[in-house]
């Protein structure tokens, strides 16, 4: 679509404007889509729980509490709890999170 500078009416690309007949302008640029690529082009595709297991302790390390963790996954202090049983991650000294090999 292109609109006309002098009497603002959009309309579908012509050489004149439908309604003053003046000039049209080159059309509106188009949108691009842009790709969004946060993994990165060479990431290996993850099951979606490993990434859920990474995001939970890169929340935990980076905020030094399973609670303020939780919020900010926007999980419950419950549920942060069960998924951290179910990916084998336990926190030590209030600070350290690190998975331990299943006995
Ligand atoms: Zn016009």
């Amino acid at each position: 679509m292109v609109r006309c500078r002098q009497c603002e009416l959009r309309q579908f690309l012509a050489p004149h404007c439908r309604r003053c007949s003046g000039p049209l302008p080159p059309p509106d640029v188009v949108r691009e889509v842009v790709q969004v690529d946060s993994f990165g082009g060479s990431a290996p595709i993850l099951p979606m729980a490993e990434y859920e297991k990474l995001a939970i302790q890169h929340a935990i390390k980076s905020t030094q509490s399973v609670i303020q963790a939780a919020e900010s996954q926007r999980i419950g202090k419950a549920t942060i709890y069960r998924k951290m049983e179910v990916f084998n991650l336990f926190v030590r000294n209030d600070l350290l999170i690190e998975e331990e090999p299943r006995v």
